[in-house]
């Protein structure tokens, strides 16, 4: 890991707005609303280890960190979820008989209304694939589970994986342009800020500094 190594969980703040990448990678700040929290403490009981079990079919585990430290990528993150299901190829695990066909599962808690998926919600798992592939030396299949409507949402990386690959590559190299050079971006054109936790330190309701005010303010005076 190096300065610039990426956590896969920033990838969503860049896409969602750089300028809250920023705050965050830049400023360190941090700020959490209702949606944050709910977030969190859906992950928090995905990765508590419940989700870990074993059967004959499958080996399912919770929570596990990955990571790809191939020039080009150079990411880290944790996985929801992975279930590696028993087959006749595929990869090999320490301490278990046979091959195994990676699949990562990422939990999410609404369904898009139009959509199968959000872009930004694929390349988030698409990253993640990056890393099990590079890790287990397997070509993982990925998917979305949306806790609403109990129903999993297979990722097309088999079909559209330059697509994706080149999406991931020009975002991480955005990401790492503005590391470097420690600029804050300002606000997009049309960007929707009404769901962002950050908008509070983003955008400070305080009156800015100003000593003509202040002077106003003082009791006795009769400056105009
Ligand atoms: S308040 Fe708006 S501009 Fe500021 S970080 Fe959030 S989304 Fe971006």
């Amino acid at each position: 890991m190096n300065d610039h190594t990426i956590n896969i969980r920033c990838i969503q703040h860049y896409m969602y707005c750089p300028r809250r990448f920023a705050l965050l990678e830049l400023n360190d700040d941090w700020s959490e609303n209702a949606f944050v929290v709910k977030a969190n403490l859906q992950h928090q009981h995905v990765h508590d280890g419940s989700h870990s079990y074993s059967d004959s079919q499958k080996i399912v585990r919770s929570g596990i960190s990955v990571y790809n430290d191939a020039e080009e990528y150079d990411i880290f993150g944790i996985t929801d979820c992975i279930e590696f299901v028993r087959s006749n190829s595929g990869t090999v695990l320490n301490g278990h008989d046979g091959y195994f066909q990676v699949r990562i599962i990422e939990y999410k808690p609404k369904a898009p209304k139009s959509d199968d998926f959000n872009e930004t919600d694929a390349i988030q798992v698409f990253a993640q694939k990056i890393c099990a592939d590079q890790i287990w030396k397997c070509d993982s299949e990925a998917y979305i589970y949306y806790s609403d409507t109990r129903k999993r949402v297979k990722l097309p990386f088999d079909t559209e994986y330059k697509k994706y690959d080149a999406m991931l590559r020009q975002l991480l190299s955005e990401m790492r342009k503005l590391l470097e050079e420690k600029k804050m971006p300002v606000r997009k054109k049309g960007q929707k800020c009404s769901g962002c936790s950050m908008a509070d330190i983003c955008f400070p309701k305080e009156k800015k500094y100003s000593v003509r005010d202040i002077v106003m303010s003082q009791k006795g005076t009769d400056i105009q």
